[in-house]
């Protein structure tokens, strides 16, 4: 729980089948997707989804990006992850930011 906010990972965005209340999608962070993926398919490490599992929803991995903690933050505060979601249907823009810092290309 106290990894810095420049620790670069994976933000992911869940897709609910159905939606809970008003809620359709999660996004969250993780170091390590994968082990992050079964710990919330045993409705563990995030309090949504655990609830989203006691109702019997199942949901899909939607998409990805590489980024950091601050970028999910920045993401989660512009809302409307419906049309960040191509299971919704969205053509999905290029990555930008939360691509984090342009450090590919030259040295
Ligand atoms: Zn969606």
């Amino acid at each position: 729980m106290s990894r810095p906010v420049t620790t670069v990972g994976v933000i992911y965005l869940l897709h609910f089948e159905r939606p809970y209340r008003h809620a359709r999608h999660y996004t969250g962070w993780a170091a390590d997707l994968d082990h992050r993926l079964a710990e919330h398919a045993a409705g563990q490490g995030a309090r949504l989804l655990a609830v989203v599992k006691a109702a019997g929803i199942a949901w899909t991995l939607a998409r990805t990006w590489t980024g950091t903690r601050a970028d999910e933050r920045a993401l989660k505060r512009q809302g409307g992850a419906s049309r960040r979601c191509p299971t919704c249907g969205v053509t999905p823009l290029p990555a930008r930011r939360a691509t984090g810092p342009g450090r590919r290309s030259a040295r």
